[in-house]
């Protein structure tokens, strides 16, 4: 029987796996293999978050594979000579691998299949991320999208024509002798021992994996997909589903939950159905910008925006806003969420961008880097598009002079202040009514949370109005 390798990326399962599933329908025997190759990703290595995330998926996946008589070979270092060193120990014919779509990997990835061809290898790579290629999708003249509504009103159309999800196999070939499946600590994914456990916390909100993931998604689909168009926007409530990270690093199948959730559909159609397919519309959206507009985690992707006088980060602020010591309570709740769980709710991460970007007037980048290294689900197409929505630079964006005022804000998706409390716990006993502005009553702030910044690091109202002072200049 002729090996193959199966070279596992953001695909980290068993079910819906196209290279794993082409490799055993044309009589291989895969070797699945890892390799860690944080130069292939170019400027966005991934962050301390996402590789303590990164070895909760791998361990899960080894499981997965040893479970069925597999196991999974991990490897660190430059990829092409790591997968020629594999070929040369296991005599593989064939390598099989699902795709990824971000810029400098996809040039990696196109050196990598040109060198391999050249040897005479049988090289396939496949689609295990997205509803569509990216490249498939185009308006009547041609070009990629730039609004979301149409573009998802012609992605929404094909949905019903997604070809049905792959069984995982249930039984796969030993491995090779010839190859030794390496320790996973060697790959230095979580921080040494020595270091701080800022990530201890993680293992409350988390467990990383494909079974989790199906879990997850399978609570969601009974509990949360009716309720879910009307209570997303609200923190507190733990309605969304929760599944980016696991969507990010491919635990689980975009496709088979979409199928899923038509599958429901047709026997009892609930509202929140086309919203919650709607949102990962979003995804799919972001990385069609990404892919055609490849230059943007760096630069606007609206030009008009390149000569914004962004503010010089004062570093005392900055930090401020990383460790939610702002003042403004809806805004370093998310951030404490943020640091405590490595995940933030969407409605909370639309505002503290907005303040970051609007209020203090900083370079969206700056936000882009920090959820970078702190969200377990940060993705390089996801990631972009919330930080050049958020600042007004990008596709379909927030308007720029939409300034989110906080205070309304945490008054409308938080009303009752649960999660403000929950995460700020220094602000626990101030009155409900006073939460969303405590500084409007620093009697009672003084009193109730004298540790607590006493004022916003910078004023609302003067700093919104020079944000829409510096959008004029921009017109
Ligand atoms: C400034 C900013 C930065 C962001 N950075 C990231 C990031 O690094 N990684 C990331 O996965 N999402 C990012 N998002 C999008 C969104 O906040 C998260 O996907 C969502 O909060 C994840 O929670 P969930 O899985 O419960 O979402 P659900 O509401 O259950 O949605 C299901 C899935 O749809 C996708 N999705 C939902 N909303 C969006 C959106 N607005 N844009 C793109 N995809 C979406 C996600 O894959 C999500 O898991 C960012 C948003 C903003 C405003």
């Amino acid at each position: 029987m002729n090996l193959a390798l199966v070279w596992f990326r953001r695909d980290l399962r068993l079910s819906d796996n196209p290279a794993l599933t082409a490799a055993l329908a044309q009589g291989f025997r895969p070797v699945p293999v890892y390799i860690h190759a944080p130069v292939d990703e170019g400027d966005w290595p991934a962050g301390a978050a996402s590789r303590v995330w990164l070895a909760g998926s791998l361990t899960a996946l080894a499981a997965d594979l040893d479970a069925r008589g597999s196991g999974l070979v991990l490897r660190q270092g430059d990829t092409l000579t790591e997968l020629l060193n594999l070929i040369d120990a296991t005599g593989a014919r064939a390598l099989f691998w699902n795709r990824r779509y971000e810029p400098a990997v996809a040039r990696a990835d196109a050196r990598i299949e040109a060198a391999l061809r050249a040897r005479g290898l049988h090289v396939e790579p496949h689609n295990a991320a997205l509803l569509a290629e990216p490249w498939t999708v185009a308006t009547g003249a041609g070009g990629p999208y730039r609004v979301f509504t149409p573009f998802w009103r012609a992605m929404r159309q094909r949905l019903a024509d997604l070809a049905a999800p792959l069984p995982a196999p249930t039984r796969l070939p030993a491995l090779p002798d010839t190859v030794d499946v390496q320790p996973l600590a060697a790959l230095g994914l979580e921080p040494p021992p020595h270091e701080p456990r800022w990530h201890a916390g993680f293992r409350h909100f988390w467990t990383p994996g494909e079974d989790s993931a199906w879990a997850r998604f399978q609570v969601f689909l009974e509990h949360g997909l009716d309720g879910y168009a009307e209570s997303r926007d609200f923190p507190d409530r733990d309605s969304s589903s929760r599944l980016s990270p696991h969507l990010h690093f491919g635990e689980i199948s975009v496709r088979r939950m979409v199928a899923a959730v038509l599958a429901r559909d047709s026997v009892m159609a609930g509202q929140g159905s086309e919203r919650f397919l709607a949102e990962l519309g979003w995804r799919e959206f972001s990385y069609h910008l990404l892919h055609h507009f490849p230059d943007t985690p760096e630069t606007n992707l609206n030009p008009r925006f390149d000569g914004f006088p962004w503010a010089e980060p004062e570093p005392a602020r900055l930090r401020a806003w990383q460790t939610g010591r702002t003042g403004v309570p809806i805004v370093d709740a998310g951030m404490r969420q943020l640091w405590a769980s490595g995940w933030m709710h969407n409605r909370v991460r639309m505002i503290v961008a907005s303040f970051l970007c609007k209020n203090l007037r900083y370079h969206w980048l700056h936000g882009a880097r920090w959820f970078w290294d702190t969200l377990v689900d940060a993705d390089l197409a996801n990631n972009t598009q919330g930080w050049q929505w958020s600042a007004g630079t990008g596709a379909d964006a927030a308007p720029y002079f939409r300034v989110f005022n906080p205070a309304l804000q945490a008054a409308r998706f938080d009303p009752d202040g649960a999660y403000i409390r929950r995460w700020l716990p220094e602000l626990a006993s101030v009155p409900t009514r006073h939460l969303a502005e405590p500084w409007q009553r620093p009697d009672l702030l003084a009193r109730h949370a004298p540790d607590y910044p006493q004022q916003p690091i910078v004023d609302l109202k003067a700093s919104r109005d020079a944000a829409l002072a510096a959008y004029a200049g921009c017109r």
